[in-house]
């Protein structure tokens, strides 16, 4: 997944406001480090992270002046929709994004993590599916 933080990062890198006497370019680093996290946080987390474009553009917007916010926007949407795609691809294989098997998320009444393959596009496998009912009622 680094390279779409890092591509994220590449060009959104050109926009980002310079601290004032600063050399050590902290604001840099912070934008870098968000992209980091947000594509971290998708690839592991995805079900749980509903918009990862939304979240990772609020924490990164004050870094980018006024007339960059749209473009920073658009960069991290445009990155963040195609990373999501390729976590999404990856997972209907029952993989992980780095090409390790997923694992059903629930954890078996023995307390140890379930390997069963979740159900496609789900996070639960077939004898775990009730929870993902359970857990979001609301969610349509
Ligand atoms: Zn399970």
């Amino acid at each position: 997944m680094y390279q779409f933080s890092r591509s994220i990062y590449r060009e959104l890198s050109p926009h980002v406001l310079e601290d004032r006497g600063d050399r050590s370019q902290r604001n840099h680093q912070r934008v870098l480090r968000a992209c980091e996290a947000a594509v971290e946080r998708l690839a592991s987390d995805r079900h749980y992270f509903a918009r990862p474009a939304r979240t990772l553009f609020h924490e990164v917007r004050a870094y980018f002046p006024m007339q960059g916010q749209l473009l920073a926007y658009q960069v991290i949407n445009r990155h963040m929709a195609l990373a999501s795609r390729y976590v999404e691809l990856h997972a209907r294989e029952g993989l992980t994004f780095d090409g390790s098997p997923l694992c059903c998320n629930a954890t078996t009444r023995k307390g140890a993590p379930c390997q069963r393959l979740p159900l496609p596009a789900a996070k639960y496998c077939p004898s775990h599916k009730h929870l993902d009912e359970e857990l979001e009622p609301a969610a349509a």
